[in-house]
């Protein structure tokens, strides 16, 4: 009798440990569908997005950005050339290149993400420095009082790399007498005359949304602005 227990015991063991794997093994596969839309993008070489913007008065300057599709993420990388002046030193240099960074990351990552077919993805945003010939080029120098998309100063506060950033992307400015689109301007955000506490919204995002529909082919492309929990 206690033989027939035994046996019974490990059939028990048996069945549990095949039910336990079957389910592990479902698991797995339904994480792997989650992400199957955007994967399926995974591995393309990065798509290399130039275009012309045109501001209402005339105004225009060349949006360039690279797009590149990852498991969980896309990745918008924004390439930058600092050409400085002689009254810059390396060390300031250096310094406020860390603060543009910082403050370029506070207003775009964690922010942003994308929905397409159904399924959304974070988009994270990378500043590079550097000289390929595709870069946007920025003149450096220290008079804070000259600044503009491709001149900036070392003195300037590090929100306002930001708000050039935004350029670089295609956002239009949201102040009177910038390179603004329509007549609307709303002068709290970052593209407005805010740019210390003024944010980025989904509205600055057009031109990213209209490239993703375009590598993804379907007019189903939205940026969301994600909840917004690293707020401070
Ligand atoms: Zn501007």
């Amino acid at each position: 009798m206690k033989k027939v227990y035994g046996l019974f015991f490990v059939l028990v063991v048996l069945v549990l440990l095949v039910v336990l794997f079957y389910k592990t093994h479902q698991d797995r596969q339904s994480i792997e569908k989650k992400v199957s839309v955007f994967s399926g993008f995974v591995n393309h070489e990065k798509a290399i997005i130039e275009q012309q913007m045109f501001a209402q008065n005339n105004k225009q300057w060349p949006a360039k950005f690279n797009v590149s599709f990852f498991e969980d993420f896309i990745e918008i990388e924004i390439l930058i050339q600092i050409l400085s002046e002689q009254s810059v030193s390396g060390f300031d240099l250096n310094q406020v290149k860390q603060n543009w960074l910082d403050a370029i990351d506070a207003k775009y990552n964690n922010r942003f993400s994308v929905n397409a077919f159904s399924e959304t993805i974070p988009l994270v945003f990378k500043v590079k420095f550097s000289s390929y010939k595709g870069a946007h080029r920025v003149v450096v120098g220290s008079n804070r009082f000259a600044i503009d998309t491709h001149h900036w100063s070392v003195l300037m506060d590090a929100n306002i790399a930001a708000h050039e950033v935004g350029h670089f992307i295609g956002a239009f400015d949201e102040y009177s007498n910038g390179a603004t689109n329509e007549k609307e301007i709303y002068k709290g955000s970052l593209m407005g005359k805010n740019t210390k506490t003024g944010e980025m919204f989904p509205r600055h995002l057009k031109l990213i949304e209209s490239k993703l529909s375009e590598i993804l082919s379907t007019k189903a492309v939205v940026v969301l602005q994600m909840e917004n929990e690293y707020e401070n």
